[in-house]
């Protein structure tokens, strides 16, 4: 988890903007956004809340409203047309594409109808943060780290190494070190069409050095920890590395134990 705490005061400082992507994190863990003066978050519903994909919720400040009202040169609600875009030349060019200042006339007086919502996903919305709501947020958080302590708990009776800081370990996901000699591809296929369980490989300079397992929203539970260690062992084995078999799914279940959750 990026430690954010302090980077706000030095963006008030330098009068920039801090904008904080929060799409595998929000419902998942606090993000503070007033406490840590975060100007924009933007998250996901896909991964904590559990909410189909196809939408970003996002939170700004007046910091950052007034920079993309600046982008304006025109009445608010009004479309801009080429020849005032070419005017202005000076101003930053506004776009059609994700136009927050165009978007909050959806909610202001002016009542904008530029393209129709996406009703549906409006309503699946609502459903999940209603959900995450009734579980209680510190609840959620909390489920959050608990099978996260049970997942790495195996992983690390598997003799497999974590990948990153721990201090700044999220809970929601684990990344694990492809150990030496062992087809990372090869793994997250046989998990995948043997056991119908998806891991995520990674990209840029980790691609093929790290898996990814996620623990997120409603898949955060024990029976997909359990499900997942047990198959990871199996694959394993079969790809040749040698483990102590048994030992993954157990140091899992000591902690469900010793955390009082009950099978
Ligand atoms: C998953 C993820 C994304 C991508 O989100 P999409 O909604 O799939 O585009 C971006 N940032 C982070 C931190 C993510 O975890």
């Amino acid at each position: 988890m990026q430690p954010l705490g302090g980077i706000g005061a030095v963006c008030r400082e330098v009068d920039a903007l801090l904008v904080v992507d929060a799409v595998a994190t929000i419902g998942g863990t606090a993000v503070d956004t007033d406490a840590w003066l975060l100007d924009v978050v933007v998250g996901g519903t896909q991964k904590c809340l559990s909410i189909p994909s196809g939408m970003a919720p996002l939170t700004y400040n007046d910091r950052a409203e007034r920079k993309l009202l600046a982008r304006k040169r025109i009445e608010r609600g009004l479309r801009i047309s080429v020849e005032e875009d070419r005017a202005g030349q000076e101003a930053p060019i506004r776009s059609n594409y994700l136009d927050l200042g165009q978007l909050q006339d959806y909610w202001s007086p002016h009542r904008l109808n530029h393209h129709t919502e996406m009703t549906s996903m409006l309503y699946a919305l609502r459903e999940g943060v209603r959900i995450a709501l009734s579980e209680g947020l510190e609840a959620r958080f909390s489920r959050h780290r608990l099978h996260e302590s049970a997942l790495t708990a195996g992983l690390s009776a598997m003799g497999l190494e974590l990948f990153g800081d721990p201090a700044n370990k999220m809970p929601m996901v684990a990344c694990v070190v492809v150990p030496e000699g062992v087809d990372g591809e090869r793994v997250r296929g046989m998990l995948l069409h043997g056991f119908g369980i998806e891991i995520a490989g990674a990209f840029g300079p980790l691609k093929g050095k790290i898996w990814r397992i996620g623990t997120m929203g409603y898949s955060c539970r024990q029976t997909n920890v359990l499900h997942t260690l047990g198959a990871l062992e199996a694959t394993l084995l079969r790809c040749g590395f040698r483990l102590p078999a048994g030992e993954a799914v157990q140091a899992a279940l000591g902690v469900y134990e010793r955390s009082g959750f009950s099978c």
